[in-house]
């Protein structure tokens, strides 16, 4: 339907109007003609009459047996059914002009005013339901009504000529009424097709970018897991090189290559923030943030780039609490100041927190470099930068702020964004206030989990978790089994590396008949020929069978969003490739230590 010519689809609503008008009629006309009759005979008792109710009912039900338009009717054939259409009703109409030169001539005054109401009434009617087709509407009420004013014009007298002039004028301007409300009809049908094909182009744009958008997700996913695994062997046997070099010249570049590595670690976690918070596997859990808690980590991890910079950071305290996820407000922060910091070169940037009614404004002042407003909207575009043709990595990815914006649409947070060109900018994230009464809130809610977060990491007075012994390895690609055990053993670890899930099971049954049981099984997502990895190492670590437990550590180049939603609900540790050491380490002990007994 939406690919038939717009006029076409216009005479088919139509010539669909007309004929249900037609129908609707059709027992209507019958009484009429038949009251009609009765009452001229009444009247007149001329014998004329009979022949002539006849010969309208005998049109009526001759065309109600005639085949009639219905809306299965192609759009194609509509002008045949409105030719059609036209000639009945120019039929009728030269029916319905026999009345006047029947009953004009008797000379009843009261009959011929009876009559002509009738038959402007009529035409008034006609002109209703007949003027979406303008060739029906004039081929009915002017054989009717000009056989009406010709016979009263026969009659010669002063009153006949006199009605007759009254007739054709109120013709004539029931016409003029009728081709308007065509033409208005027409119009307004036009208006009512193109929006429609507006909504239809519309909803085919919205599909296409999201499927451009899914398939971005996908392609970013598969190109980061694609990176990941090379980068993850060469960061396992970078870090061992490093190790075996410590203290020695050619250990400089070893850490050299080390920085480099994580820094293309660091870019790809980058875009798996993007695919993870694309895929919707980011669910934010809202709760009572007391801002200060959530300032101060920030402060302490932004005062060294300000002291470098020669930029005073000041982050105040406000002593008010809003409604929020802990982490991923901590995360939206960050990325704002560190973007104030890295755009400000004298001066400082301010970050403080305002009740304003039921909401509570965090602002991030900087006296940077500002943004012109044509970038405004842009900057939170993907990979977009104002002034980085070059691509130059140090100055950022383009990332920050489209992660934020993410983030503000998860949370519900607005961001609003002022700023002047080489005056500073303003970024404003908008939150849901709760009452300040902080002793009521830390008994109601749980204390603030950023808070916590960076205290838990580098708990004090307490000895960090102690590495595993012995650990076993589930790593279907040679290279990363190799780097693996290299990188383990120069730390004194005892680890074994195997391809598969039966060897895998041979060496966990070989270590419990030597009495020397594995204290960590790590293990590969994404296996030879499709075996999932997580499967495995729920089978192996004994989780399914419910017999004694083998800690277990997952570790994945995988981004694609359903795979990671799988991981995240399975609830086992994981850890993304490329893994620096430190934090392959710090996992490995507080994957060992959690789930060992009596620890
Ligand atoms: P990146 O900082 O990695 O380039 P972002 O998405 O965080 O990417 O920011 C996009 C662009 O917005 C930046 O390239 C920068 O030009 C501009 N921008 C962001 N924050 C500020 C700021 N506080 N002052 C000036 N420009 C900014």
């Amino acid at each position: 339907m939406a690919d038939t010519p717009l006029n076409q689809r216009v005479l088919r609503e139509h010539v669909a109007s007309v004929y249900f008008n037609y129908n609707a009629t059709f027992l209507a006309r019958v009484v009429f003609v038949l009251v009609f009759g009765a009452f001229m005979y009444l009247q007149l008792g001329d014998p004329m009459v009979l022949p002539f109710v006849v010969l309208h009912l005998t049109l009526y039900l001759g065309m109600y047996f005639t085949p009639r338009w219905s809306p299965s009717v192609p759009a194609t054939d509509s002008a045949w059914w409105a030719r059609r259409i036209t000639r009945i009703v120019i039929l009728l109409g030269f029916a319905d002009a026999l009345a006047p030169w029947i009953f004009v001539p008797a000379g009843n005054l009261p009959v011929t005013a009876a009559l002509m109401v009738v038959m402007m009434g009529n035409c008034a009617r006609a002109v209703q339901s007949l003027r979406p087709l303008k060739a029906a509407l004039f081929g009915h009420t002017l054989p009717m009504m000009g056989g009406l004013i010709i016979a009263l014009a026969w009659q010669r007298d002063s009153i006949h000529l006199f009605l007759a002039a009254f007739a054709t004028i109120y013709l004539f301007l029931m016409l003029r009424v009728g081709v308007q409300e065509h033409r208005l009809l027409a119009d307004s049908l036009i208006l009512r097709f193109e929006k429609e094909a507006l909504a239809v182009r519309l909803a085919e744009q919205i599909a296409a970018t999201e499927r451009a958008s899914r398939e971005k997700t996908r392609f970013l996913a598969s190109a980061s897991h694609d990176l990941r695994q090379p980068l993850h062997a060469i960061a396992l046997f970078g870090a061992a090189l490093e190790n075996e070099l410590r203290g020695r010249p050619e250990g400089v570049n070893a850490g050299r290559l080390m920085r480099a590595v994580n820094a293309l670690g660091a870019s790809l976690d980058i875009m798996l923030d993007i695919s993870r918070l694309d895929a919707g596997v980011v669910t934010p859990v809202l709760q009572a943030v007391q801002l200060d808690a959530l300032f101060l980590p920030l402060n302490h991890t932004f005062s060294a780039q300000a002291e470098q910079k020669q930029l005073q950071l000041r982050v105040r305290a406000s002593g008010l609490w809003v409604r929020s996820d802990p982490q991923l407000l901590h995360r939206m922060l960050s990325n704002l100041m560190d973007n104030a910091l890295k755009y400000t070169a004298h001066g400082g940037v301010t970050v403080r927190a305002r009740e304003r009614g039921e909401f509570v404004w965090i602002e991030v002042r900087d006296t940077g470099i500002g943004i012109a407003p044509e970038q405004s909207n842009r900057i939170f575009e993907e990979f977009y930068q104002v002034d980085n043709p070059g691509r130059d990595r140090s100055r950022g990815l383009g990332i920050g702020l489209s992660i934020v914006q993410r983030l503000s649409r998860l949370l519900g947070h607005p961001v609003q964004m002022h700023s002047r060109l080489g005056r500073g900018s303003h970024f404003r994230v908008v939150l849901p206030a709760l009452v300040p009464q902080a002793s009521a809130l830390a008994g109601l809610f749980p204390p603030d989990a950023a808070a916590q977060r960076p205290q838990q990491e580098h708990r004090p007075g307490r000895a960090a978790p102690a590495l595993p012994a012995r650990v076993l390895l589930l790593d279907d690609e040679s290279e990363i089994r190799e780097a693996m055990t290299g990188l383990l053993r120069s730390h004194s670890i005892d680890a074994l590396a195997v391809a598969d899930e039966a060897a895998a099971a041979a060496a966990l049954e070989q270590a419990s008949s030597d009495e020397r049981p594995f204290d960590l099984l790590m293990c590969d997502y994404r296996l030879a020929d499709g075996v999932d990895g997580l499967d495995v190492g729920l089978r192996l670590s004994g989780r399914r069978q419910g017999g004694p437990r083998i800690p277990l550590l997952l570790i994945t180049g995988e981004t694609s969003p359903d795979r990671l939603q799988r991981v995240r609900e399975s609830g086992v540790p994981v850890l993304f490739k490329p893994v620096a050491t430190d934090s392959l380490f710090r996992m490995m002990a507080r994957a060992a230590s959690a789930e060992r007994p009596g620890t």
